[in-house]
């Protein structure tokens, strides 16, 4: 039986109440898969910065290192120090944050699938700010070797997909550093020929969202833009609860749905857990494609299965209109992967 260490990050907020229904699933699947997960308490965030005066003890981040993934639910106001540090220490390239329409889920339009995958070591998230002239100036930073890095991710995802590219920049303005990053890009694309590339500002980026999303496919994007464009193409198909995503290296990833604590309904069993869920699939197939363990890419998709099963039985959370609680969500999905 296969058995994988994974480094989990409960967080603040919601986290704690999300992880747990998480755990649940993946527990779930050992005796049907014959997949199974040894889970490593790696304590980071608000809670452990007020406890232990830093938001991400070393000893956290040596079990991260030392496991196969790691799961991370949200972080409060300490995510700079957190998941910033986490991408960069790791070298967590590419942002991969997936939105697909789900059954009995309002969406903007029937058929949305995207992923936008978003540069994660650079840009303006590398903190460099500082004091000048009575205001304050931030550093941007935009590099040729990480450009070109993640559109290789991205046209290397697209042509597993529907063949399509779109890079999204503000060279118009910007001319030097999203120019670079726009080249790079169009560098990559003579390299994929049967992939379909086209180029769009970000603000055009963020209309077309709304106006047409069922076109886009792959849009490889700077950190910011990624950010924003992100939540914002979560919107469509249901809202930051349902929302997964992974920041992947070379031979490491974390884990983690896009939401944030959520300090307004934490404790209230409100939070909805499918974030988290389709998250953990992620790292599922992420499992499957770096240790070409079937059994990982089986459990996977039985679980994205239950997911939908559960959401056509009507089983939600009051984000999607619902009456369950988190941990309702949870078993409904672990009775129905078990089944
Ligand atoms: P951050 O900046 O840390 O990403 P944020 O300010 O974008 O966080 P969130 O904590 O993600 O904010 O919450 C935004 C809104 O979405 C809140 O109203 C919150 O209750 C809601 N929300 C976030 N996650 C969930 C979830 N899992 N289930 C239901 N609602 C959620």
């Amino acid at each position: 039986m296969a058995k994988y260490t994974i480094a989990l990050i409960e967080g603040d907020g919601v986290g704690p109440e999300i992880s747990s229904a998480c755990i649940g699933v993946l527990d779930a699947l050992k005796t049907k898969f014959g997949v199974s997960f040894e889970i490593r308490d790696s304590p980071a965030g608000d809670r452990v910065k007020a406890e232990k005066g830093e938001a991400l003890p070393e000893s956290s981040v040596s079990t991260i290192k030392d496991s196969d993934a790691c799961l991370k639910a949200p972080v409060g106001e300490t995510a700079a120090d957190v998941i910033v540090k986490l991408r960069q220490l790791l070298n967590l390239y590419a942002n991969i944050r997936p939105s697909k329409t789900l059954p009995h889920v309002p969406s903007l339009k029937p058929e949305i699938d995207l992923v936008i995958v978003r540069e994660n070591t650079e840009d303006l998230y590398k903190g460099m700010e500082f004091d000048f002239d009575g205001g304050i100036v931030a550093l941007r930073t935009i590099t040729t070797n990480a450009s070109t890095r993640i559109a290789n991710y991205g046209f290397d995802l697209a042509e597993q997909r529907r063949k399509n590219v779109v890079a999204v920049h503000k060279s118009n303005v910007l001319r030097k550093s999203d120019g670079l990053f726009a080249r790079c890009c169009k560098d990559v694309s003579t390299r994929h020929p049967g992939v379909a590339f086209s180029e769009m500002l970000v603000d055009s980026a963020a209309m077309n969202l709304i106006r047409m999303p069922e076109r886009f496919d792959v849009i490889v994007t700077t950190n910011m833009y990624g950010d924003i464009l992100s939540d914002e193409a979560s919107q469509l198909v249901g809202g930051l609860g349902v929302s997964p995503s992974a920041n992947v290296g070379e031979n490491f990833a974390i884990f983690e749905p896009v939401h944030g604590a959520a300090p307004d309904i934490a404790g209230k069993a409100k939070a909805n857990p499918i974030a988290i869920i389709l998250t953990s699939c992620m790292m599922l197939e992420w499992l499957y494609k770096t240790r070409k363990d079937d059994s990982c890419a089986q459990a996977a998709a039985a679980v994205r299965a239950a997911v939908n099963r559960s959401l056509e039985m009507g089983v939600k959370t009051p984000d999607l209109g619902g009456t369950a609680t988190t941990a309702e969500v949870g078993t409904a999905i672990v009775k129905l992967v078990s089944a």
